[in-house]
């Protein structure tokens, strides 16, 4: 028996006859490499059973429950808080890329802004429509998805993306327009 065989046995130790733990015994009085592997083997399969296989304690699966809804909602209002951030956040871009015709633009801010809210709610409503279909995708694994779907995905992804170019370049040309109307 050479070292290797017993390094494998060790491995294995959970399926050892007899005779074989006895041999891998006395190898292991004699090879240090073999003794640290064990120990080291030892360790890790403590850290399953001590982890993953507890079985759940009483009232586990309730207190699991409100951890998520207690999660749903600080998401909820993170993705309030968020889109609120990005409305203003583009309103003012959309404004200061306009910047030379600001006092005509501050006549017409209220339109500018109905207008980027709507464009946002449109842009919201697509990155909605796509997450909710990629979350449960990400949840399983993205291990699992056959090939072909990242090309299906790559598409899906492209049209948000000239959605949302449209959409911005819409709002520009928007604003230019009505500025141009007050300037003549
Ligand atoms: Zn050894």
């Amino acid at each position: 028996m050479n070292h290797q065989s017993f390094e494998r046995w060790i491995y294995q130790e959970a399926n050892l006859d007899k005779d074989q733990t006895n041999k891998l015994e006395e190898h292991l009085k004699t090879c240090q490499a073999c003794r640290e592997l064990r120990q080291n083997m030892k360790e890790v399969s403590h850290l399953f059973t001590s982890s993953s296989l507890l079985s759940p304690q009483p009232g586990f699966t309730e207190r699991w429950k409100d951890r998520l809804k207690e999660r749903e909602k600080k998401q909820r209002v993170k993705f309030t808080g968020i889109t609120l951030g990005i409305i203003i956040a583009s309103t003012f871009l959309l404004i200061s890329s306009v910047g030379g015709q600001l006092p005509s633009i501050m006549d017409s801010l209220p339109q500018v802004l109905f207008h980027s809210v709507t464009q946002f709610v449109n842009w919201l409503f697509f990155i909605n429509q796509v997450t909710r279909i990629l979350e449960p995708i990400i949840q399983v694994g993205i291990k699992l998805i056959p090939p072909a779907w990242y090309f299906v995905f790559a598409i899906g992804f492209s049209g948000v993306l000239i959605a949302w170019l449209f959409s911005i370049s819409e709002s520009l040309v928007f604003i230019r327009r009505y500025s141009d109307e007050k300037t003549q």
